[in-house]
């Protein structure tokens, strides 16, 4: 519907904008809240009223002035990720007002956009197209499926388990037929929640101390396949508990994103003697497989196969704190920013 507007549309917004680089782990003076004048919309913009944004490990990579697989943040400019919203102007012949959808704005109240996703909001609610139904979700299906797939019997191992993507793996893991599911996480209390919300079988305090030791309790006799959120030390000792062919599924290396901390070295001929396949992944080559994924968990969903948590920080201004937060273990599940 085109050239669609409600009343009394905003004329100004507020967003985040990058400060300053961080010196290793970030702090909240990197942020800074700015008001700003709303454009006119051009022919085929929509105006979006964001309500959830996403807050993810990877933005701290952003942060830093480096060409990764994706552009840095600029300084002086707001950042961006994914985010939920209800279309309230449009200019488009694809979107009318009303809609709710899904795009890249996030990390300000009001986005203009070329190009959104409209949700179907009779599936799930709209935040679960941010975690479980979203990237999220899609990269601890993809791990588990395409890049290090689990197979009937296998005892299979998951770190950063109490997070967005680990929560949703363990439980994944388990549909595909995994005997044996082993998460770590930071603490007692999520430890407690792995067991006893995500279906896992054992879980690894890491925080703990005796990673090796603790690793080899919960699967005496080794585990098939690892999902690698943290790097490091878990990648080194994953890779000793490994059993010959073992899989991994290199997703993330978040002890290493504020590069404070020495890293433990993975030992590679131990690797390449067990013959061990350690493949990386990005989640955007598996978004041919995503409306598939969706349908299968969104039926999971539905039948208690799936049950996912939320941390939820409330309004832009605690955007900033759910960044540093998810980067130190605050969150449970997703780590989301509820703006409205
Ligand atoms: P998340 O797990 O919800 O949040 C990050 C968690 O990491 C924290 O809650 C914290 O939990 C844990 N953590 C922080 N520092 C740690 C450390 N030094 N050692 C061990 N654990 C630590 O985040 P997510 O969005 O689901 O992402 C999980 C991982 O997947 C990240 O590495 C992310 O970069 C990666 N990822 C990759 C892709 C891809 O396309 N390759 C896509 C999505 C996510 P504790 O309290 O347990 O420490």
């Amino acid at each position: 519907m085109s050239n669609t507007t409600t009343s009394a549309l905003p004329t100004f917004t507020r967003e985040i904008h990058l400060a300053a680089r961080p010196n290793g782990a970030p702090v909240a003076g990197d942020f800074a809240l700015v008001e700003r004048e709303l454009a006119e919309l051009a022919q085929g913009q929509i105006l979006v009223r964001n309500t959830w944004m996403s807050v993810d490990p990877y933005m701290r990579g952003r942060m830093d002035d480096k060409v990764t697989y994706i552009p840095p943040f600029e300084l002086g400019a707001a950042l961006d990720g994914s985010a939920i919203g209800e279309v309230i102007a449009s200019r488009s012949a694809d979107i009318a007002v009303g809609a709710t959808v899904s795009h890249f704005a996030g990390w300000r109240e009001h986005a203009i956009v070329d190009a959104a996703t409209v949700i179907d909001t009779d599936l799930a609610a709209p935040q679960h197209f941010l975690g479980v139904l979203g990237t999220t979700g899609l990269t601890a299906y993809a791990a588990l499926t395409e890049v290090a797939p689990v197979k009937p019997g296998d005892t299979v191992f998951i770190s950063a388990a109490a997070g967005a993507v680990g929560s949703v793996a363990g439980q994944i893991a388990k549909a595909l037929g995994a005997k044996r599911v082993i998460g770590s996480a930071g603490g007692a209390v999520k430890t407690r929640k792995l067991l006893a919300d995500f279906g896992f079988d054992a879980a690894i305090d890491y925080r703990a101390g005796d990673l090796a030791g603790q690793l080899a309790t919960a699967a005496p006799e080794g585990i098939d396949v690892y999902l690698d959120s943290v790097g490091g030390e878990h990648l080194k000792v994953a890779i000793e508990a490994l059993e010959q062919h073992g899989r991994v599924a290199l997703v993330g290396a978040i002890s290493g994103y504020n590069g404070t901390t020495t890293q433990q070295t993975p030992d590679l001929y131990l690797a390449a003697t067990k013959e061990i396949t350690l493949r990386g992944m990005l989640v955007t080559s598996y978004f041919p497989i995503f409306a598939e994924y969706i349908t299968k968990a969104a039926t999971w969903l539905a039948d208690g196969t799936l049950h996912t948590t939320e941390t939820v920080y409330e309004g832009l201004n605690q955007a900033p704190a759910a960044l540093l937060g998810v980067l130190t273990g605050a969150n449970t599940g997703k780590m989301l920013v509820r703006l409205a």
